[in-house]
Parts: C-alpha cells; structure tokens; sequence
C-alpha cells in the first residue's frame, strides 16, 4: 500500500542533528558513527540496509533518522513483541 505523506528513502538517509556528545557515545555503544550509516541507509545495530517500505509507517522512519536502528532493532529495543 502506498501512502502518499510518507517518508521517502531521499529523506531516510538524511539523519537528525544531535549533540556532538550523544553522537560520540552512541559511536562507543555501537562502533559505528550513526550519521554516516544513516547516509548510508544501513542499520547502526544490525548492519541491514533499510529502505522506507521496511518500516511500518513513518513514526518509525524518523525513528530511523534519530536512532539510525532498522524495523526489526526498533522493536526490539522499545520491547514489541513479533506476532
Ligand atoms: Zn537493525
């Protein structure tokens, strides 16, 4: 199904700002830097190269673009269980 308001892949790869510091102490936790996977359009956690239809909707696109973490890392990490 194609929503027309959704995120694009163009506007999936472009990362939110964050603070210098919280950059530097995600890179620590995950060994990559979250801006250049996210240009990427890599998973910061798994490596999976994500695209916009990976995701459920855009609350989990821009998801992406804050924690760079695919579908699958984001519902793990907020506890969501798989049917
Ligand atoms: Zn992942």
């Amino acid at each position: 199904m194609n929503n027309k308001n959704k995120i694009t892949d163009k506007e999936l790869n472009i990362p939110v700002e964050k603070p210098a510091a919280l950059d530097a102490l995600l890179e620590r936790l995950t060994g990559v830097d979250r801006s250049t996977m996210i240009r990427l359009g890599g998973c910061v956690f798994c490596g999976a190269i994500v695209e916009a239809d990976d995701f459920e909707d855009d609350l989990s696109r821009k998801e992406y673009t804050i924690s760079g973490m695919c579908q699958k890392c984001q519902d793990h990490a907020f506890g969501i269980e798989e049917e």
